[in-house]
This record gives C-alpha cells, sequence and structure tokens, in this order.
C-alpha cells in the first residue's frame, strides 16, 4: 500500500503544473504567508489568498500545493498547520488553544534562508525566541521591531518558568491567569506602584522612547513579574484562592506577593488591581481540573 508520501495526488480540479521556484514553508507558517513567498519567488502578484498561485476559494490546499511545489504531504502537513485544521485557513488549535499568529523571529528566517517575513501561528508563551534572545511579541502585541534579550537573562528565565507552569498545570489556567497577571502588573505601574525591577528593565529596553500598554518593550519588561505572579495565583500551596482580603490566609499571599513579585510593595488600598481580583471572586480564571 503506498505510503501518503508516495501516493499518487487526487486528481485536480484543472491543470496545475509545478511552480519554476519553490520555497520551503516555515515551522507553522500561516498559509497566507506561505502564498505570498511562493507568489513572492516566482515574480507572481501577491496576494496572500493564492489566486495568483491558481489556487481558488474551495479547493484543496494542500492537494495543489503538493502539485504546485513537488513537496511530499507529510512535510507540507508538518509545517502548514492550517492543512490539519477542520476547515482549511481556519486558525489552528493547540491544546484547546486558538493560535494566533505573528512575525517570525527574522535571525530564525536568515538562517533558513529567508529573506522576506514570515508570519507563524503561535501560542500565548510564544513570546520570544530563545535561540537567538529577541523578543518576538506577547499574545496582545505584534512587534516588528524585536527587541535583543542580551542582557536581560531574567526574561529568558521566566520563559523557561512559563513553559514550566504550563507543563505542569495546564494551558488553559496557564493562559488566562497570565493575561490577568500582565494587566495587573501594568496596572501598577500606571497607577504609580513602580516596581523597581520593571522600572529598570523597560528604561533599559525602551531606550528613551515613551511607550502606551502596546509597546513590546513593556511586555517584555513586566513579563517576569507577570509570569511570578501567575506561578501563585496558581500555586497548590495558595489554594483556594484568597478571596477575603482581612483573612490571615489573603495577608500571607499578599506578603509572598511583595517578597517574590513586586520588589517589597504590599498590595494595598481599594483600587489595588490585585486586591480588586481578590474580592471579586466570580472574575478569577477557571481552573482545569486535574
Ligand atoms: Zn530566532
Amino acid at each position: 500500500m503506498a505510503s501518503p508520501d508516495t501516493a499518487p495526488l487526487p486528481s485536480m480540479p484543472r491543470l496545475v503544473r509545478i511552480l519554476p521556484r519553490s520555497v520551503a514553508p516555515f515551522p507553522r507558517e500561516t498559509l497566507a504567508s506561505y502564498f505570498r513567498r511562493l507568489e513572492l519567488a516566482n515574480g507572481l502578484t501577491t496576494d496572500r489568498t493564492g489566486t495568483s498561485l491558481g489556487i481558488a476559494q474551495g479547493d484543496d490546499p494542500l492537494t495543489l500545493l503538493r502539485a504546485l511545489t513537488g513537496r511530499t504531504e507529510a512535510s507540507l502537513r508538518f509545517a502548514l498547520p492550517e492543512l490539519d485544521a477542520p476547515q482549511h485557513r481556519s486558525a489552528p488549535v493547540l491544546d484547546d488553544e486558538p493560535m494566533r499568529h505573528h512575525l517570525a523571529c527574522t535571525h530564525c528566517c536568515y538562517r533558513a534562508g529567508i529573506g522576506e517575513h514570515v508570519r507563524r501561528w503561535v501560542v500565548h508563551e510564544d513570546v520570544l525566541c530563545r535561540c537567538h534572545r529577541r523578543w518576538l511579541g506577547s499574545p496582545e502585541e505584534e512587534t516588528t521591531d524585536q527587541l535583543d534579550l542580551t542582557g536581560h537573562p531574567e526574561v529568558l528565565d521566566a520563559h523557561r518558568r512559563h513553559r514550566r507552569l504550563i507543563a505542569r498545570r495546564g494551558r488553559r489556567t496557564i493562559r488566562d491567569t497570565y493575561l490577568t497577571s500582565a494587566r495587573i502588573v501594568w496596572d501598577w505601574q500606571c497607577q504609580g506602584r513602580r516596581l523597581a525591577s520593571v522600572t529598570a528593565r523597560l528604561d533599559r529596553l525602551r531606550e528613551g522612547r515613551s511607550c502606551t500598554y502596546l509597546d513590546p518593550a513593556v511586555h517584555a519588561a513586566l513579563y517576569p513579574a507577570a509570569v511570578a505572579l501567575t506561578d501563585l495565583l496558581t500555586s497548590p500551596a495558595w489554594q483556594p484562592a484568597p478571596v477575603d482580603t482581612d483573612h490571615p490566609h489573603t495577608r500571607r499571599f499578599l506578603h509572598r506577593v511583595a517578597e517574590t513579585v513586586t520588589d517589597g510593595y504590599y498590595p494595598t488600598g481599594g483600587q489595588d488591581p490585585l486586591r480588586r481580583l481578590l474580592h471579586n471572586a466570580a472574575s478569577m480564571p477557571q481552573r482545569d481540573a486535574h
């Protein structure tokens, strides 16, 4: 019996010729990005939909890409997650997390011999390239200016911790709590609670520029504190999560936050974003069942 890679191509809706120049797909590349690079390599009009390649709405992109590029089904499916999605061209899902896409590390692209921008599918922890020490963007923002993290080993350490948390406590729990934690850390900054480590890191990363919440330097700067808070909020040692802010359990929790997250700041006052979260138990992220 023929393997998928040696099986004859299914019948084509029309004559499809192999392209003069084929390019390899980048790992987790979006179909639109791959279409564009194929079009560029062959001097065709780029529209990201595959129209210039002869791919029409309703066509099976896997069958046509096999014919156009001469590449195996396995290699295309491995690199292009949309080809395995229930509906081609819809966002793929990893462990219940819908994936988003952003620019791939430009240094990884250069290493693969790719000079153009590549868009690839990512999950929430894909914020940096460990190999090249570049900040690539958080789930809430995207950057074309990939920040150099040389000199910021604490950001790389936080990324390692982030991935460990996902492995131990579940992707959905950590994703939801991380997004909440990142917002809390930023609110502390905006409220003048200036966490010394976050402020110092942001000053070095922004190099004199002013920043809004969407600036990649902001997310890179607050990332270690957001991961540390995520760890505490999901820690089995602190479950059930503190709710009553006057309870001794909660005070111990807030002291722990001051020691390990906020550089000594003890969350205080009704406007404190963490205390507001603790007050409103209903706003706590749902935990995965483990
Ligand atoms: Zn890289």
